[in-house]
């Protein structure tokens, strides 16, 4: 299906094409660390499919837990992050996949995960939240 995202400060836009039922929640140990929370949601997407519509990402490079070479986008004003995708080899390679951040996406809601992966550093208390008492806002 057709997707729009957002940054946090509305300086980054994007369309692209995600299906829900390949949504993922990753427990690896950088996505607890950059989204700052215990784990992370994301689904795939192509790069032929990807439009920035408006704003600049930055890429920050880093060796993924698989030991793989990963470049991670992030708004360079509010840094928001918006995808990760592996290393671009050459101008002609074949379009690579982009893992979107579902948070950033207005469909979110839709984009219930299928998957988990990277349980070994998964926290163990995060199928707990059902449990807790909860507030409608803060
Ligand atoms: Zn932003
Ligand atoms: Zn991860």
């Amino acid at each position: 299906m057709q997707v729009h995202g957002s940054c946090h400060c509305g300086y980054v836009t994007y369309s692209s094409i995600a299906q829900p039922e390949n949504t993922v929640v990753c427990h690896c140990r950088d996505c607890q660390v950059m989204s700052g929370g215990p784990y992370r949601s994301i689904v795939p997407s192509s790069e032929a499919d990807f439009a920035l519509l408006s704003g600049e990402l930055t890429v920050y490079s880093k060796t993924g837990d698989s030991g793989n070479p990963r470049e991670l986008t992030f708004c360079n004003r509010c840094g928001s992050h918006i995808y990760a995708t592996s290393k671009k080899h050459s101008a002609d390679a074949a379009p690579r996949s982009f893992g979107l951040r579902t948070g950033t996406l207005d469909e979110v809601a839709q984009f219930v995960p299928k998957f988990q992966v990277w349980c070994d550093s998964r926290l163990p208390w995060v199928h707990d939240f059902d449990q807790l008492p909860g507030k409608p806002k803060q």
